[in-house]
């Protein structure tokens, strides 16, 4: 895979791409405003199957990304969990171990009741472990956005061993 150093390892276990997702409860999400790129970091709901990724975002209604998105749905996301730094004898041996997560996609404002209810509770599930349920009064004051992964590539880089 392009990217990777010696150091880092590319993953493929769905098993570990899931404990990313489970585990990294913020992304950051890049679009283009016109010429400038446009990072927002934000929490999410997820599903994994089958190797078919679907990310779902909440927010206000109104706002910039919002209207970014509705002028260019391309998105990129990046998100990381157990960042743990590592000492060495020079400064060159200091570092961090990670895994993170990269993808492509679109970016879909959800308009569907139903669908928001699942976003919804994706994304508590997500974001707590627990299952809730939503009304339709609150999926009214939220608008929900569904990211439809088309690529993604995850990394894991490990502390070096003692
Ligand atoms: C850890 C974390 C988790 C978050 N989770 C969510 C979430 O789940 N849902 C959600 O809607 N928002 C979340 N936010 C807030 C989010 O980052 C945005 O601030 C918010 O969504 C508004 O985005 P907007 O494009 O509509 O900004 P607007 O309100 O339209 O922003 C206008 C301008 O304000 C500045 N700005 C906007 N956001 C930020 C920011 N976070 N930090 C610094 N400057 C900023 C930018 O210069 C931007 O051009 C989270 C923030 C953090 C740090």
């Amino acid at each position: 895979m392009n990217g990777l150093t010696r150091r880092e390892r590319l993953i493929e276990d769905e098993n570990i791409i899931n404990m990313i997702l489970e585990k990294s409860k913020v992304l950051h999400l890049g679009l283009v405003d016109g010429d400038e790129p446009y990072v927002v970091p934000m929490n999410y709901g997820h599903v994994f199957e089958n190797g078919k990724l679907t990310l779902w975002l909440h927010g206000a209604k109104t706002g910039r990304k919002l209207d970014v998105m509705r002028k260019n749905p391309k998105v990129f996301i990046s998100m990381e969990c157990d960042i743990v730094p590592f000492e060495g004898d020079v400064a060159c041996k200091y570092g961090i171990s990670y895994y993170s997560l990269m993808a492509k996609g679109t970016a879909v404002i959800v308009e569907d009741v139903e669908e928001k209810k699942q976003a919804l509770s994706a994304l508590m599930k997500t974001q707590t472990k627990k299952d809730f349920e939503f009304n339709d009064r609150l999926t009214e004051v939220v608008s929900i956005i569904r990211i439809d992964v088309k690529e993604y590539t995850a990394k894991f880089r490990p502390a070096p061993q003692k």
